[in-house]
């Protein structure tokens, strides 16, 4: 059986730095990576991304994601 995992579109994420599916997240499997502008140095936050090796598919950020830019997949 194949296990299934969470990935992120990009052009939905709205790179929060208060991002709540990074925060519940078990694993620590999301990041998110800087956009390197003012606004990002400052406050944090950036695009989402799922380590892919550590997430276990729970499906828990999916539920989080308030702009539902994050689904299962293989
Ligand atoms: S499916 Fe679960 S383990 Fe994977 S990124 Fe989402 S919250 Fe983390």
């Amino acid at each position: 059986m194949t296990v299934k995992k969470a990935s992120v579109n990009k052009s939905m994420c709205d790179g929060s730095p208060v991002c709540p599916a990074k925060r519940v997240c078990p694993q620590k499997a999301i990041t998110q990576k800087s956009s390197g502008g003012f606004l990002s140095k400052l406050f944090g936050g950036g695009t989402a991304e799922v380590n892919r090796l550590l997430c276990t598919g729970c499906g828990k950020c999916v539920q989080y994601c308030p702009h539902h830019a994050i689904s299962m997949g293989k």
